[in-house]
């Protein structure tokens, strides 16, 4: 009978995520599943005739990383993030935009997609959760060994708008994960029906919420830039009743706030928001970097944490995010929030996105039986010390080289 190869690496610094930081420390590999992890001292003993050992000198292991929000359907768009700056908080002038370019430019082909999930790939991430407007998107990431977790998003907020987006929802395969794109473009019907359908798949339901002032002062009042825009695309606004609250209070009060709800930006929320986000257990996603670009403000981080939520991070899309890399969005992030501790924010880029998607026993830490699939990093010139190689990772932006250890 054939003996399984072991792997048994050893690195200066290992970085489980889900445990403390490990100095001089070892990682345990057999049949592309972790079997143990821990010092070097406790596990050198593992290495019998059938382990290989590998040595990381001078490098930091982390697990793969997670990009918890991202439209690769628009990643042939990304000239407008860097070509076209809007004002700030302009977030309907962008949107007008981007429509107009995805109108010209027509939908993206299939190996323009790829090309850009191979380039998350190649930054660390082996999961990807992507909403995309086209069920073709689905098929993008059948060719990696990275895990691509489609969603397909529906829009429809009222009226005959709202009727054709049930009824595609209706008819949409068993197997395609359903999502709203937000509380201003879903109403109150479609919102509750992709719950339903959600409770009963075991999909996530990832939506935008929260992210601009517009999106604000729209669900307030019915009016401001975000009916402006609205109207403009057709939607009737006539057949709409703004809910008079706040993103978060309306999403609890159609009952789609919980643990399998990822809450996208969550940029605009108050204190009894968070409250309620906490007490619902609800999954919040932040993109520092789409937030900067679009200048709609910053997530209160601070807030979140204090309630026990630790938010995973998304890039966006390439078309409102000038930098598509999760290392940006920790820079970005470690320079909104200085006090936040960058350990507290590289689990935001691995463990918390790994955990909302239900994926936390496969990957985003390194612990007994998760993915083998690990990350290899050289460690700053400041060494290999827990502290400097922290403070490297989540500041060193899209400088990072690394290695993927499969
Ligand atoms: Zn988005």
């Amino acid at each position: 009978m054939a003996t399984e190869t072991r792997y048994l690496y050893r690195a200066p610094l290992v970085l489980p995520v889900i445990s403390p930081p490990l100095v001089d420390g070892a990682v345990l590999t057999a049949d592309e599943r972790v079997l143990a992890v821990g010092p070097w001292a406790e596990l050198r003993g593992e290495a019998d005739e059938s382990t290989k050992v590998v040595d990381y000198d001078g490098h930091a292991l982390l697990p793969a990383l997670v990009n918890a929000h991202c439209h690769l359907e628009l990643a042939h768009l990304d000239f407008l993030a860097r070509d076209y700056q809007p004002e700030p908080g302009e977030i309907t002038a962008w949107i007008r935009r981007l429509l107009a370019e995805r109108q010209e430019c027509g939908a993206i082909a299939p190996e323009d997609a790829m090309l850009a999930f191979a380039q998350l790939f190649a930054g660390g991430c082996r999961t990807v959760i992507d909403i995309g407007n086209d069920p073709a998107g689905a098929a993008v990431g059948r060719h990696f060994r990275a895990r691509l977790l489609f969603h397909l998003e529906l829009l429809g907020l009222s009226g005959e708008r709202e009727e054709a987006a049930l009824a595609r929802l209706a008819a949409c395969p068993a197997e395609l994960c359903c999502t709203g794109h937000a509380p201003y473009s879903a109403g109150a019907r479609l919102l509750r029906a992709l719950k339903e359908r959600t409770l009963a798949d075991g999909c996530l339901l990832p939506i935008h919420v929260a992210e601009s002032a517009a999106e604000e002062e729209f669900l307030l009042s019915g009016g401001g830039p975000m009916a402006d825009f609205l109207r403009e695309r057709g939607v009737d606004l006539a057949a709409f009743s703004p809910p008079g609250c706040s993103a978060v209070a309306w999403l609890d009060r159609l009952g789609l706030l919980d643990e399998r709800t990822l809450c996208v930006h969550a940029v605009r929320v108050s204190r009894e928001d968070v409250a309620l986000l906490a007490d619902r257990k609800a999954g919040v996603c932040l993109c520092p970097g789409a937030n900067r670009y679009l200048g709609v403000g910053k997530a209160p981080l601070e807030l979140l944490l204090e309630h026990d939520i630790l938010p995973a991070l998304g890039t966006d899309s390439p078309a409102g995010n000038p930098h598509f890399s999760l290392w940006r969005e920790m820079q970005t992030l470690r320079e909104d929030h200085p006090a936040v501790a960058p350990a507290t924010v590289l689990a935001m880029a691995s463990r918390a996105g790994a955990r909302l998607a239900g994926r936390e026993k496969e990957t985003g830490v390194i612990a007994p039986g998760v993915e083998s699939s690990l990350l290899a990093v050289p460690c700053p010139a400041a060494g290999c010390d827990p502290e400097a190689a922290l403070e490297y990772l989540t500041t060193a932006g899209g400088d990072v080289r690394l290695e993927w250890i499969e």
